[in-house]
């Protein structure tokens, strides 16, 4: 796969993923990339000449539409810090590259080898933001073949050291552990994280509290409204960041990249997608999009489309008496046909 650019393009500040293996061994019941692939067979897939070639400026197809050091995520479907990396060192391969270009790139890890000195050493050299995968203690039942929680809070520890930023991925946030999400929140902060990224479970098929979005089944949004605005309050309480990887939502973050790497130097992403159109300021709720817009104004939405059952779609709408204002959370809501735009 290599360095390629995928569909979250018209979603995603990011979007151009660098993963160094195919497969992940970590074997969460949750995860997305299995639905997809079999990721049970981990093997090695990195090319340190692909590499070196895009941080020269070097396009392919899927990425010839950015002309900048963009940062690479890397990590997006599978962990580069997974027990295979003892034996093929490609992810030390690819750091070695990274910290001696200088090039900036967000990485995501369950793995225990992040914390490993042999690893810190080169991280620390690196223009990196790292982002760790953990939730509560009562994932480790989803997490089985990952580091337990307690370790990865000393991951967390260990990256936000050595790091530009460490930030905690709640992906998959699922309500039904909401107070022990909430409870954890704390040896987070307590261990250096820059904030949480937040972001609800999506499946296939319907369950309970779940409405359909585009492909997905994903929790209704009042639900997570809610309990995201408790996480992102104690978050805060905190002095943490919070941002929403719920696209719906996304304008309920401390930023519209819901990376976490706005202010980080030399971390340019693509603005050009649905969310910066969207939740753009001043409507963006973290650049004081609490206070009421004026009427008339075209305000973004995720809206039910009527023609497609329970679906949401993101568009613009005017803001008016077509606007349900007695309602809580007003902004976010209209009444059935009285979108004007
Ligand atoms: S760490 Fe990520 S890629 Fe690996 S199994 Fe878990 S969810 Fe899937």
């Amino acid at each position: 796969m290599g360095i390629d650019c995928g569909s979250q393009i018209i979603l995603c500040d990011l979007p151009i993923r660098l993963d160094t293996y195919v497969g992940c061994s970590h074997a969460c019941s949750y995860c997305f990339v299995k639905k997809k692939t079999d990721i049970t067979d981990v093997k090695p897939d990195f090319s340190e000449a692909s590499l070196r070639k895009f941080i020269a400026g070097g396009r392919t197809q899927s990425t010839n539409w950015c002309d900048w050091d963009i940062p690479l995520h890397v990590g997006g479907v599978s962990d580069p810090f997974q027990p295979a990396e003892a034996v093929h060192k490609k992810t030390k391969k690819m750091l070695e590259v990274f910290a001696e270009t200088g090039y900036p790139f967000v990485f995501s890890t369950k793995g225990r080898l992040a914390k490993e000195p042999e690893y810190l050493n080169l991280i620390r050299r690196c223009n990196c933001v790292a982002q760790v995968s953990i939730a509560s203690p009562e994932y480790d039942e989803y997490e089985k073949g990952a580091p337990p929680f307690a370790e990865r809070v000393e991951i967390v520890r260990a990256l936000a050291q050595n790091t530009r930023r460490c930030l905690c991925r709640i992906q998959p946030y699922l309500p039904q552990h909401h107070a022990s999400i909430f409870a954890s929140l704390e040896a987070f902060a307590e261990a250096g994280a820059y904030g949480v990224i937040v972001e609800g479970m999506k499946y296939q098929d319907k369950r309970p509290d779940t409405e359909r979005v585009a492909g997905d089944f994903c929790y209704k949004l009042d639900l997570l409204r809610k309990r995201f605005t408790e996480l992102r309050k104690e978050a805060h309480r905190l002095g943490m960041k919070f941002f929403s990887g719920e696209n719906r939502l996304r304008g309920m973050g401390d930023g519209l990249c819901c990376c976490g790497v706005e202010g980080v130097p030399g971390f340019v992403g693509n603005t050009f997608n649905y969310n910066h159109f969207l939740f753009a300021p001043p409507q963006c709720e973290s650049h004081g999009g609490n206070e009421a817009p004026q009427d008339g104004a075209l305000l973004p939405r995720y809206v039910p489309d009527a023609s497609r059952g329970e679906e949401h779609r993101p568009q613009l709408v005017r803001r008016g008496h077509n606007v349900a204002e007695d309602e809580e959370d007003s902004a976010y809501r209209l009444r059935a046909g009285e979108i004007e735009v």
